[in-house]
């Protein structure tokens, strides 16, 4: 981690080492492009709650190179868990515009204030944002009706007695959820605080056994705690300026159970609401909520060619891949079975041309005569099965 020193100055300075800003800063390295990575607290986390990765994230980690190592790593909670203190922290303060800079306030462990100055200021500081604020960039949406209780342990007579095979989730009928953390016997139960004996400390046996309406051999208890699911949206994920932008929680939090299906309580009902007229009425550079594989950046980017092409089509039971511009680009396997067109992509700033057309493409000869084409990587796999139907 890069720890903010008395007046550094950065091209882009970064708040928050969760997944996403640390997504951000390698994906920025590969690019050749410095930034600093402030983090506020000391420890890697004691409380991972990670239970899936999806398929568009995945896909993410294939093209930095490191989808297997992270596939290896089994289950959430474990002794791979780093609790390593580092050496110093970076707690966000405030920031302030300077002609084409922003200059950023952290404090480090000592209470001792260290300013950065940078062109871009980017937050991955969570959920509870304190740059989002400081930006007076207003959240639509909120926090759900119920907190939920977690607890991850170590169950062999569970892993033995699950009667119908291992399946990753389990929704038992009554309430609460059950994760399969690794095919062996850790396990996570999730389960509403509100449906637990209120006035008393919560018991995470009674949590598992709730959840499971019925006793099980516990051999040992990881950790536990409360969640609260919050589904909320910003108004917008930069100022006008662009100086400062904001990523993943701090611009946007859906967690599946409480959001999308299950909260139909009045509360519940009026968030969605919210959220639905907004985001009705906002450009695709803010729809990306809950949308993995299937969204189509394009009228409001000005990075994606404006090819006159219309909608394509959309079917929410079913992805269908399209090579229009601004579209999640079409995946396959090769015939070698292994290599993925994702693996053809530049591991770094270059461009890459696809083809995927048999014969003579018109669109690669205007490509040609713009002069385009000496600068991309081009891959010609024209022949490939399992392109077409
Ligand atoms: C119970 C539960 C289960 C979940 N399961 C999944 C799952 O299975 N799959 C999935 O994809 N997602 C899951 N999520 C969501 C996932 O955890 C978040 O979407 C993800 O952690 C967001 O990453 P982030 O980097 O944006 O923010 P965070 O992970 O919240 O990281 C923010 C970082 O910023 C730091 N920070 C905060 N304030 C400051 C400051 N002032 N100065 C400096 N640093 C600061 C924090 O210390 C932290 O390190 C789950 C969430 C919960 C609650």
């Amino acid at each position: 981690m890069i720890i903010p020193q008395p007046s550094e100055e950065t091209p882009i300075t970064i708040v928050g080492v969760g997944p996403v800003g640390i997504f951000l800063t390698y994906q920025l390295s590969r690019l050749n492009v410095p930034c600093l990575l402030a983090e506020q607290s000391l420890r890697t986390t004691k409380w991972p709650k990670m239970n899936l990765t999806n398929a568009r994230v995945m896909e993410m980690l294939r093209v930095l190179g490191i989808a297997d190592e992270c596939r290896d790593i089994e289950g959430s909670v474990g002794e791979d868990v780093d609790d390593q203190p580092s050496r110093n922290s970076g707690d966000y303060l405030s920031h302030a515009e300077e002609g084409d800079n922003v200059a950023t306030t952290f404090v480090d462990k000592d209470g001792q204030p260290h300013t950065v100055r940078s062109r871009y200021l980017i937050g991955c500081d969570g959920g509870s944002s304190r740059l989002s604020k400081a930006a007076g960039i207003k959240m639509i949406g909120g926090q759900m009706r119920d907190r939920i209780y977690l607890v991850h342990f170590r169950s062999h007579e569970l892993a033995e007695k699950l009667a119908f095979g291992r399946s990753w989730p389990i929704f038992p009928i009554h309430s609460g959820f059950i994760i399969d953390q690794d095919d062996k016997d850790t396990f996570t139960a999730h389960y509403p605080v509100s449906k637990l004996p209120s006035g008393t400390r919560i018991d995470p046996h009674q949590v598992v056994y709730r959840t499971l309406d019925g006793e099980v051999k516990i051999d040992e208890l990881l950790v536990h705690s409360e969640w609260t699911p919050y589904f909320s949206i910003a108004e917008k994920y930069y100022i006008d300026s662009l100086k400062v932008l904001l990523v993943g929680d701090a611009a946007h939090r859906s967690p599946p159970p409480g959001g999308r299906a299950r909260d139909r309580t009045p509360a519940g009902e009026e968030i969605r609401a919210q959220i639905k007229q907004f985001i009705d009425n906002s450009g695709p550079d803010t729809i990306d909520l809950g949308i993995e594989l299937d969204l189509r950046y394009y009228e409001h980017s000005p990075l994606i060619y404006h090819d006159g092409s219309g909608k394509h089509q959309w079917d929410v039971q079913r992805y269908i891949s399209s090579t229009r511009p601004g579209c999640r680009a079409p995946h396959v396997f090769l015939k070698d079975g292994e290599t993925s067109t994702y693996d053809l992509f530049g591991k770094g700033p270059e461009w890459t041309l696809i083809n995927f057309i048999n014969g003579n493409n018109p669109d690669q000869e205007e490509t040609r005569k713009r002069g385009f084409y000496d600068c991309l990587q081009g891959h010609e796999i024209p022949s490939e099965t399992g392109l077409r139907p």
